[in-house]
């Protein structure tokens, strides 16, 4: 972009931005919460109208059951590249707001304190689509649009997107288009921006034995199993001291990491301290007594964590009993390659062959891991123009702790998604006084007007 070009661009998406604000408003004031079925069609309606606002063509995809998928296209303008094709994933629905009496001001009605901004959904993600519309505007009343705009909103993010999927798969043709801009991205506490291009992904499990059908005098354990040794036992053949999973197969339809990935991942910044501080930790990291790269295990490793474990009295004081069940839900994060299903018929043979078939494992629901390709220029596009509108450094991770449908998306539509966002470090996306900076809004906005007008040129 010449001097003059950029700077006429940056005044009116300045403009754009701070216009937008009072539609952001009335768009945080519609509780839309997918959990509790809140003022769904009144949410589709307001988006679908803010997108006609723009000139789209839209959508309401309501075909397939669930709440309803909106589409958007807005075409290039005449002087742009009608080759090109940007798809922006969001999501219209929020999390419930509770607990109420932990928020300073009212989830629903948006407060502005010191230049931040709070309400339910000003990060996750009602700001990070407006920011972006706020860009699009601003194109079009410059230059035009650079290339061709698409939208996918759903509105059932925050319960797992149990609908999306068949949407997907059956308006596939519809969504086509060269690159995705995924619905989340925040700054860090030091300020810089951080971009994800994946996702990891994960796999829920029950297990569980039962010997008796009710609670036995503890007396009886001279003669009678217990079956909270048994889960034990079974858990700890499961995984050593050292932390290795020691389940066969675990790790077989792992896509091995190539050399860039691996230095891509290296050079993510790792703040031990914080983490120590922020949870106050009491041993030290596994990592440290493995002698692995804490990075290299927070993105290419998977795990297999006890989320947690019931059995027999665990009231105030004594009680002897001998307990009649034993449960334990184990979650494992997932790489690329691996399947929640795979680990299942792992996990069932593991506990047979180690002479644990009363132990049963349910698969309760996974999610597969995608990650783009490192390689794909794209991400370094993201990156720079991130830069060059924040004016401050940007880490592009190529995967994330959060979870989603990157890899539904990947499967249907095959191309690269970066997810950035509006969100900083204390943005509480989920909890009690979620927020933005408005300065972080503006910025987004103009990263996302870079971001289009340079993706046309490449
Ligand atoms: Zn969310």
């Amino acid at each position: 972009m010449d001097e003059s070009k950029k700077k006429r661009l940056d005044d009116e998406v300045v403009k754009q931005a701070k216009k937008s604000m009072d539609t952001l408003f009335d768009y945080l004031r519609l509780k839309t919460v997918s959990a509790q079925h809140l003022t769904i069609p009144e949410t589709v309606r307001f988006v679908s109208e803010l997108l006609k606002g723009l000139g789209a063509e839209v959508k309401v995809l309501d075909d397939l059951g669930g709440n309803p998928v909106i589409y958007g296209f807005l075409a290039a303008d005449e002087r742009g590249n009608k080759e090109k094709t940007l798809l922006f994933y969001d999501h219209y629905d929020v999390q419930p707001p509770e607990p109420l009496d932990e928020w300073h001001s009212d989830p629903f009605e948006p407060t502005v304190k010191d230049g931040i901004l709070y309400a339910r959904g000003t990060a996750d993600n009602k700001g990070t689509l407006m920011q972006r519309l706020a860009a699009i505007k601003a194109l079009e009343k410059t230059d035009g649009l650079p290339c061709n705009i698409k939208f996918l909103i759903e509105g059932e993010e925050e319960i797992g997107s149990p609908g999306l999927p068949a949407y997907l798969k059956k308006y596939a043709e519809l969504f086509q288009a060269d690159a995705c801009i995924w619905e989340f991205g925040n700054k860090d506490a030091a300020e810089r921006v951080e971009l994800f291009a994946g996702i990891k992904g994960s796999a829920y499990f029950e297990m569980s034995t039962k010997s008796a059908d009710i609670d036995i005098h503890s007396s009886l354990a001279a003669v009678i199993d217990n079956p909270a040794w048994r889960l034990v036992q079974a858990l700890s053949s499961m995984k050593n001291q050292n932390n290795d999973i020691t389940v066969e197969g675990f790790f077989d339809e792992i896509e091995e990491a190539d050399a860039e990935l691996l230095q891509t991942v290296r050079g993510i910044p790792f703040e031990k301290q914080a983490l120590v501080d922020t949870f106050g930790l009491k041993r030290p990291l596994i990592t440290e007594a493995r002698g692995e790269v804490p990075q290299d295990a927070l993105m290419l490793h998977p795990t297999m964590t006890i989320c947690g474990m019931i059995s027999g009295y665990t009231g105030e004081g004594a009680k002897t009993v001998l307990p009649k069940e034993a449960m334990a839900k184990i979650d494992c994060r997932m790489v690329p390659g691996q399947t929640g299903e795979h680990l299942l018929k792992c996990f069932e043979r593991h506990l047979a062959r180690h002479g644990f078939s009363d132990v049963k494992i349910e698969l309760i629901e996974s999610q597969r891991a995608f990650f783009s390709d490192i390689h794909d220029p794209f991400l370094k596009l993201v990156k720079e123009t991130a830069e060059q509108a924040y004016q401050s450094e940007a880490v592009l991770n190529p995967t994330s702790a959060g979870t989603g449908p990157m890899y539904v998306f990947n499967e249907y539509l095959h191309l690269p998604i970066v997810s950035t966002g509006v969100g900083w470090a204390q943005s509480k996306a989920h909890a009690p006084n979620e927020s933005i900076r408005i300065k972080d809004y503006i910025d987004g906005s103009l990263h996302m007007a870079y971001l289009l007008t340079e993706f046309a040129n490449r």
